[in-house]
């Protein structure tokens, strides 16, 4: 344990001491799939050789800060899940475009630095998400290269009807055309036009070939082999670009042969679409996707921090989604997250004298929702970054100093990014840090299963509208209640009639003082300024 980390432990317990309200301990793990999730760019976040790439082996050395595993500290940020973006061999520093589904980017590390982080994880409790490319490889993929050999190969006059995939397999694994269509991109050099709809060196696979599909899944073996437990689908909805129900039969035989070989594997599907759309995609049996209508500077997070809705729109968005998804997948889970890589960061969603309190009320409202959540690394401290994508990726900031050992150098084309809340060693010594409101708002929800787990409903609002109170309810672990106040004004609100039990304040989230705290006086629940309150 290092000078930083005891310092931070001494302050935070002595918090506890003080009463802050909320439980800082990690509660033990459940093992189910409504767990919280860090999402890691890997480039970006722990560079352990001193090339200025963050790697594999980097991410292992930093695990204690994510979970250490102990469940009698509270210096680490509690997650229970991590999400790697993709680690294979491929030509760019994000990774998106493969060369190589069987291995490990040299950049990164080696598949032995990968088998150790993935049991590194599984001894502290944590699940590893492999980030699943399916909807094109990299042009310099060697089933590419090779197919394209064999098209320039046939005479010239050759069309599609002349592909002889027994000839050459991976002629099949594409979609070729002799005609330029929409999506499509002139091969260099012959008459042939090939799919490639997010970049030319990222040719769209041949989905509908079953040579192809059953690769994939002996693909995805292989990590489940290497000790992988879950599964991110990257950009499903353009596996059949505007074709939904194709997209659902593909998600159907990925999901039916991956769970084949392990029924504990869980998947969650990128779906950036509507909310209507990817909710048809459970059907598929695909556990989960990304909400992506709580998500970004517009979704219903932001909204309701900024005070465009009411507390209660929330509350209600959260009740008619729970049966939207239900209506396609019984034993759907919810893939709740905030900003991912492709989205500009949060702090720079809000303005003004409240902006840091917006940012954590966030983050709250992000971690009372049910379902496997994510964040996004970085967020956790408030980094900035948005625009370009590069921006969007910047090296976590562990410390002040950019020349720190194991400070990574960021993508190639960010900008200077101007952070507005400090490095991760200034935050962990204040208890009013972004920081410190993220790992209690992780422990509450580790704490308080119903969190994650609860059938939401909405109970009500206070006369003003600016708060309300929600209720979460399981059979396992009982019913509780969360009331919001994510608002500048302190509010109240009468719980009279919220319960036939007397309600307490289990815990709290103070985004605005951590010394101010909610209050019941003659059946008033008495919320601070943009305040979490858990009822019991
Ligand atoms: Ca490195």
């Amino acid at each position: 344990m290092n000078h930083k980390k005891l310092t931070a432990l001494a302050l935070c317990s002595a918090l506890l001491l003080g009463g802050c309200g909320t439980t800082t301990k990690q509660a033990a793990i459940i093992n189910d799939n409504y767990r919280t999730n860090y999402e890691i760019f890997v480039y970006s976040f722990y560079d352990s050789d001193g090339d200025g790439i963050g790697d594999i082996k980097g991410i292992t050395e930093k695990l204690d800060y994510l979970n250490d595993g102990n469940e009698k500290t509270d210096s680490d940020l509690g997650i229970t899940g991590i999400w790697l973006t993709p680690v294979c061999p491929s030509t760019t520093y994000h990774k998106y475009d493969v060369t190589d589904y069987r291995d490990i980017d040299p950049e990164f590390g080696t598949m032995e630095d990968y088998e150790i982080f993935v049991e590194e994880c599984h001894k502290r409790g944590i699940e590893v998400t492999f980030d699943f490319v399916m909807n094109h490889t990299s042009s310099k993929h060697p089933w590419f290269t090779e197919a394209v050999s064999y098209l320039k190969s046939l005479p010239e006059e050759a069309t599609e009807a002349d592909i002889d995939t027994k000839v050459c397999p991976y002629a099949g694994y594409y979609n070729f055309s002799k005609e330029s269509k929409d999506g499509y991109v002139a091969l260099d050099g012959t008459g042939w036009y090939y799919e490639a709809r997010f970049w030319s060196e990222m040719p769209d696979t041949n989905l509908d070939n079953p040579t192809l599909q059953q690769e994939f899944i002996d693909i995805a073996k292989f990590w489940m082999d290497k000790g992988v437990d879950n599964f991110r689908l990257d950009a499903v909805t353009s596996y059949y670009t505007g074709n939904p129900e194709k997209n659902t039969e593909a998600l159907t035989w990925l999901n039916d042969g991956i769970k084949a070989y392990n029924e504990n594997a869980y998947i969650v599907g990128e779906a950036w679409t509507t909310q209507k759309e990817y909710a048809s995609y459970y059907a598929s049996g695909i556990d989960s996707f990304f909400d992506f209508a709580f998500a970004d500077k517009d979704g219903v997070i932001a909204k309701t921090v900024k005070g465009q809705i009411p507390a209660s729109s929330y509350a209600k968005a959260l009740e008619k989604e729970e049966e939207l998804y239900s209506s396609y997948s019984e034993n759907y889970v919810n893939a709740p997250f905030y900003t991912n890589h492709d989205i500009n960061r949060s702090a720079g969603y809000y303005s003004g004298d409240y902006a840091s309190d917006m940012v954590k009320m966030a983050g709250g409202l992000n971690l009372m929702m049910s379902g496997n959540t994510y964040i996004y690394y970085g967020d956790e401290i408030g980094m900035k970054g948005s625009g370009k994508d590069e921006n969007k990726r910047a090296p976590m900031q562990w410390t002040s100093n950019p020349g720190e050992t194991g400070t990574c150098k960021g993508p190639q084309d960010m900008d200077d990014i101007e952070m507005l809340y400090g490095s991760l060693d200034n935050q962990m010594n204040d208890p009013g840090s972004i920081w410190s409101y993220y790992r209690d708002a992780i422990a509450l929800r580790n704490s308080y299963p119903a969190i994650a787990r609860g059938a939401t409903t909405f109970v009500k609002e206070s006369d003003t509208e600016n708060s309300c109170i929600i209720k979460k309810s399981t059979e396992e672990y009982g019913d509780i209640y969360i009331a919001i106040n994510p608002t500048e004004e302190a509010e109240a609100i009468g719980i009279e009639d919220v319960s036939e039990t007397s309600l307490k304040i289990a815990a709290g989230l103070y985004a605005n003082n951590i010394n101010d705290k909610a209050r019941i006086r003659s059946k008033v629940l008495s919320l601070p300024p943009y305040s979490i309150v858990i009822l019991k």
